[in-house]
């Protein structure tokens, strides 16, 4: 699928009008609060400061990459123009956790151009908005080298260890290590994805860091890093 110009432009407005509209709002909470616009697309509210030991390098649907260059990746079936997780930039080998409990969807060992992936579904739904269904949501981690024992359908508990941080040795990695982490709850693009700053174990856009003494409550996530 070629996507033009124009549509390009016009999803970066949006993005743009989505984040305007979400400072306007406020009493942000995972449960509360309309997780899609009235397009269907995702509202992204970003995190509210970069937590240093998170490592979180590079935030949700950001149009531009670090280095200034707007953010589009041409991949064979789409266009990417805004990015659709949160990187969270560690050293090659570093552990990798599952964010919340739930159940390994899918793994993916090294595809060519992104790497490894590990996707979990969490054990628990989000209702984007009136009128539409409840559907499950599930997480994944892009750019690791899973555990080598993980199978499919296992059951895992946050802050369990899923993988590893890959080298940058893949194409879309870049030249940094580091874990693109989405929250989604469809597999279609680019409706499905969601802000994973909505989820966080200390509130709307409070990067949490896995503690085993702090209870994750149901509905929220931690990093997919430790921290
Ligand atoms: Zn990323």
């Amino acid at each position: 699928m070629k996507i033009g110009f124009s549509v390009i432009v016009t999803y970066i407005l949006a993005v743009s009008v989505f984040s305007l509209s979400l400072i306007l709002a406020s009493a942000v909470s995972a449960q509360e609060t309309s997780l899609i616009g009235s397009d269907g697309k995702p509202v992204v509210i970003g995190a509210k400061k970069k937590p240093r030991k998170s490592g979180l390098c590079l935030d949700y649907g950001k149009t531009r990459l670090g280095n200034g260059r707007p953010y589009r990746v041409v991949e064979p079936t789409r266009t990417i123009t805004s990015h659709e997780g949160i990187d969270f930039c560690k050293r090659a080998g570093s552990p990798v956790i599952s964010p919340a409990d739930g159940r390994i969807r899918y793994i993916e060992w090294d595809n060519k151009t992104y790497g490894g992936v590990v996707g979990i579904t969490t054990e628990f739904s989000v209702k984007p908005r009136e009128g539409m269904s409840k559907s499950r949501v599930f997480v994944e981690m892009v750019h690791i080298v899973p555990l080598k024992n993980l199978k499919r359908g296992q059951l895992v508990r946050a802050g369990q260890i899923v993988g590893h941080v890959q080298e940058a040795n893949r194409p879309s990695i870049g030249k940094t290590p580091h874990v693109h982490f989405a929250v989604r709850r469809c597999d279609d693009w680019p409706t499905c994805h969601l802000d994973p700053n909505f989820f966080w174990r200390d509130g709307a856009r409070k990067v949490s860091c896995f503690d085993k003494n702090k209870a994750i409550p149901k509905g929220r996530m931690v990093a997919p890093i430790p921290c």
